[in-house]
């Protein structure tokens, strides 16, 4: 028998060192220590023109965000860790669309969606369709560590919610005053239209000190949505991907995020066609989506954080180890 014929790939050693290798190119290389997080509060946001004061609630609740992730990733901590402490600040936080504030279903109930990747050994932990669980992607991340799964969805989710003994809360706990007019005004005018993003979905991404990327997203989905429905949130590649060139959380329209498997598809260009996170989230969210659809942030491995969207506005914010702290909404 002929010995098989080995193909010896090589990786050159440096940032940008791209050579053709037959497939992959290198990802790119931070200077040691370095950090980098971004994070989302969903690309359905207010009027450009509602009071100052609606606004400027975002901007402060993403600044402190921002503010835990920094501190955080500053001091060394892991990047999971980060994006979990991170997406479970927003979920306790009325304004956003995770948690405590989700949106509601066509039935006024809530049905939540979260996961969590770390890309430094592509474990990863979703929920969908949780009812109960106060913080779902602390739930997402139970399910990527004690279970041999990557899914969990509806009851069985529920039940394993129990067998770790996380935080429940009755269904109606996430309901706010503003979330049920929002149900109505979509109720109102579903003859007009299909229910749109127009949420605050929350996502972090981050590169820690050690080089790790880590990803996470939780959502109550669309308003309106039929029940039973899933976005893009809990689909490993679609909403949520962290490998080792970057991390990337969607927000927006999940089903155009899910046919364009959008996140996965940004660090495959990266990958495979030797793009900058730049050039490829930019290419997927400004060309491959539909205007409205949504936006993204991502870091990579070389320490850049990046924000890009097609609706409106995206309540972001980013921080790196060079001192960028910037919170935005409108902003270009
Ligand atoms: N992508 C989320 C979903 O479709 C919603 C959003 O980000 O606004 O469930």
């Amino acid at each position: 028998m002929r010995a098989p014929i080995c193909l010896v790939v090589l990786w050159l050693p440096f940032a940008g060192g791209c050579v053709s290798t037959g497939g992959s190119h290198p990802p790119p290389l931070a200077p040691p220590g370095a950090w980098a997080i971004a994070i989302h509060g969903g690309a359905g946001t207010l009027e450009r023109d509602a009071p100052a004061a609606d606004l400027q609630a975002y901007r402060d609740a993403m600044e402190r965000a921002l503010t835990v992730g920094r501190d955080r990733l500053a001091r060394g901590d892991a990047a999971l860790d980060v994006c979990e402490a991170v997406v479970r600040q927003f979920e306790a936080d009325p304004l956003f669309n995770a948690g405590k504030g989700a949106a509601c279903n066509e039935n006024g109930g809530h049905e939540l969606d979260a996961a969590i990747m770390d890309g430094s050994t592509m474990a990863c932990g979703a929920v969908a369709g949780v009812k109960t669980v106060k913080n779902p992607v602390s739930l997402a991340r139970l399910v990527m560590q004690r279970t041999r799964h990557v899914l969990l969805m509806g009851d069985g989710a529920e039940q394993f919610a129990t067998a770790m003994g996380v935080e429940r809360v009755p269904n109606e706990w996430f309901t706010t005053p503003a979330r049920r007019r929002m149900l109505d005004e979509v109720l109102q005018e579903r003859e007009r239209k299909v229910p749109g993003a127009d949420s605050g979905t929350v996502g972090c991404v981050a590169l820690d000190r050690q080089g790790r990327l880590a990803a996470a997203t939780s959502t109550g989905g669309l308003t309106g949505k039929q029940f039973g429905r899933v976005g893009d949130s809990p689909i490993v590649g679609a909403g949520t991907y962290a490998n080792g060139y970057a991390a990337v959380s969607g927000t927006g329209t999940g089903e155009q995020f899910l046919r364009h498997t959008v996140a996965r598809t940004i660090a495959a260009r990266m990958e495979f066609a030797g793009e900058s996170l730049a050039t490829a989230a930019t290419a997927v969210v400004m060309h491959t989506l539909a205007r409205d659809d949504g936006g993204v942030v991502a870091v990579d491995a070389g320490g850049n954080a990046f924000a890009v969207y097609n609706s409106d506005g995206m309540y972001r914010a980013l921080a790196d180890s060079r001192g960028r702290f910037e919170v935005a909404i409108f902003e270009r």
